[in-house]
């Protein structure tokens, strides 16, 4: 099958050229400091001066990237190493939150399918990958080998995932990091120079929880209705009152990562819209938590100015994801009309990718999260994730459960049961594209992962089937991309938040930038993506690792004074038609050989995606 391009022919020879231009000063020079602010799960467009008005201000009187984009899977880890390594998925191994490791993991809770936000399962995860699951090398390391101070604050996981190779209990003595684990047996240890910062600020040595914020309620209980204020604010002191203090006195450049973990933990768990589509992420909760993330920056940047910083900082602000409404609709799942106790009737149970997949390939089906438990009757797995075969400690198939996407490994790579298994999926109304490992060939309805740059030199196992879920908008009253909504396969409920899709409304995220290194009052109508921040950081910090795998971002030159704007063209790649006249089309921009990836799926079935855009110049002289 061939992959038919409509687009371009003019743009090709542009790229390359500038890439490196204007940042002459931070390569000759030390290198200004770096605030790498990530607002978890912020859409792009819900900021304006009213709701979030530090935001606003970085994107109105900073660099205004119009044109962002999260890496599909649209996950936190997924996209959390993108930013802290410069390459695409496809090298740094992290296709999601869930991954199948192919080995037990003990920390994970026994389980072939860990969710990898958590210090202890990333170290053990190291070790089984020779000691760096990445297999990149990170800003974050490279930037405290090369003698910068470093820290990485927020929300456990991505935070840790910055300088991660080191045990969790030795790793406190390199970069500072604060998660919410710190203080506890399973948290990073702090430094005796750190803990004595703590004590002459007033500050605990421990975390606290998140409290109410943590409650997902079920399908009688709404869940929260408080932003993770608490905490956060621990976070946001810790760095204004011990971190930034502390970097000061060194007098040497700095890299600190802050990772709100607002919006996106309100967002999965409010309870302003249980069962319903409507308000959903739009409610007062979530604009609650977007507030807190704001009010987060605002403190940072407060405490830049006391201390003297803010002209030599540089602020990069990327959301890892965008959200979308949780939707359990579905008119053709098998799993859908089976009742079970905890899920509405007719609503898609947790779970319901692995339960359909059994029954259409007629195969045993085992829950990961439940010593291999066999599912039968009027139950689903756990967590979702399923294995299936006659022995599950040998599984067929495995099932890595996410939320607006989930991911199918094939141990045996048996290329039958890959087709027979994208034939199963494509008769059901919730998925909307799959993207199948090169390696199996190629089937009709379905485009390769090396479209989506997936496929390269990951450490871990590489998928061989990624499964996005359908969305659209609904009518929110806002910008469509503010309205998503999307099949999620999640223990939420219909009306809470997800993303990991290919909607519109998932890739949007929200991105700016200000400091002495960027250009003021600048609006790029460029497409960037969180590998893009990345490889910008590390050239801003004049850093350069070996590289392993070669699918890596794009220093955002045009964002640079003095730096060469590109052009962009956009593009249409489809899949050929499957039996049943689906599709898979991925509708991609270009700078030069970068790729970028706005929205997939099956047309009709996905928010954002465009059957046919035309041949079209999208920005740039
Ligand atoms: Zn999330």
């Amino acid at each position: 099958m061939r992959r038919s391009l409509v687009l371009l022919s003019a743009g090709l020879t542009v790229l390359s050229t500038g890439l490196c231009a204007g940042l002459a000063s931070a390569q000759n020079n030390t290198p200004r400091n770096l605030i790498l602010f990530i607002p978890d799960g912020l859409r792009a467009l819900k900021v304006t001066p009213e709701t979030a008005p530090a935001m606003a201000e970085v994107r109105d009187k900073g660099v205004n990237f119009k044109n962002p984009h999260s890496l599909f899977p649209t996950f936190t880890m997924a996209n959390g190493s993108a930013m802290s390594t410069g390459h695409y998925l496809g090298d740094t191994g992290v296709f999601s939150n869930t991954i199948w490791t192919n080995y037990t993991s003990a920390p994970a809770g026994d389980t072939v399918v860990p969710f990898i936000e958590n210090d202890v399962v990333l170290g053990d995860i190291d070790e089984h990958f020779k000691g760096d699951y990445l297999n990149e090398e990170t800003i974050l390391k490279m930037a405290r080998d090369k003698g910068l101070s470093t820290a990485a604050i927020g929300k456990v996981g991505p935070t840790y995932q910055f300088d991660h190779k080191d045990k969790p209990e030795q790793a406190g003595l390199h970069s500072v990091v604060f998660d919410d684990s710190t203080g506890g047996k399973n948290g990073v240890a702090l430094s005796d120079e750190v803990k004595a910062a703590l004590a002459k600020a007033g500050l605990p040595l421990a975390s606290p929880p998140r409290g109410d914020n943590s409650k997902a309620g079920d399908a009688k209980t709404p869940g929260t209705t408080v932003a993770n204020i608490a905490q956060q604010a621990y976070f946001a002191d810790v760095a204004t009152k011990v971190v930034l203090p502390m970097f000061k006195a060194r007098n040497k450049p700095f890299v600190l990562v802050f990772w709100s973990r607002d919006p996106d933990g309100t967002q999965h768990n409010q309870g302003d819209s249980l069962n319903q589509i409507k308000p959903g992420i739009n409610g007062p909760s979530t604009m609650a938590s977007i507030k807190n993330a704001d009010d987060n920056l605002a403190q940072l940047r407060k405490a830049l100015d006391e201390l003297g910083l803010a002209a030599s900082t540089n602020i990069m602000i990327q959301a890892d994801h965008g959200f979308s409404t949780i939707s359990k609709e579905s008119k053709t799942s098998p799993s859908a009309k089976v009742s079970y106790d905890d899920t509405p009737n007719d609503f898609l149970p947790m779970g319901f990718l692995a339960l359909d997949l059994a029954k259409a390939l007629d195969l045993p089906l085992f829950d990961p999260n439940d010593k291999n438990a066999k599912i039968e009757g009027n139950r689903h797995p756990k967590a979702g994730n399923g294995v299936l075969g006659k022995d599950p400690t040998k599984p067929d198939l495995v099932i890595a459960t996410n939320g607006g996407s989930d991911l199918i490994y094939l141990p045996n790579k048996d290329k039958k049961l890959a087709a027979r298994t994208i034939k199963a999926l494509l008769e059901q109304d919730y998925v909307s594209g799959l993207f199948v490992d090169d390696q199996l060939g190629r089937f009709p309805g379905t485009l390769p992962l090396s479209s989506i740059n997936l496929r390269g030199k990951a450490a871990t196992p590489t998928p061989a089937i990624v499964v996005n879920f359908r969305s659209y908008a609904s009518d929110c009253g806002e910008a469509p991309t503010n309205c998503s909504v999307q099949v999620a396969d999640t223990v939420l409920r219909q009306g809470q938040g997800m993303h990991g899709s290919f909607s519109r409304g998932d890739t949007m995220n929200f991105m700016a930038a200000i400091g002495p290194d960027f250009k003021a009052g600048f609006v790029s109508e460029l497409p960037v993506s969180n590998a893009d921040v990345g490889m910008t950081a590390a050239q801003l910090l004049g850093l350069r690792g070996a590289q392993n795998g070669g699918l890596v971002g794009r220093v955002m030159s045009e964002a640079l004074p003095n730096g060469v704007v590109p052009k962009a063209y956009k593009a249409v790649e489809k899949s050929k038609m499957s039996e049943s006249g689906l599709q898979t089309v991925l509708n991609v921009q270009r700078v030069g050989s970068q790729r970028y990836f706005d929205a997939a799926g099956f047309p009709g079935r996905t928010l954002g995606l465009e059957p046919n855009p035309g041949k079209q110049k999208t920005a740039g002289k």
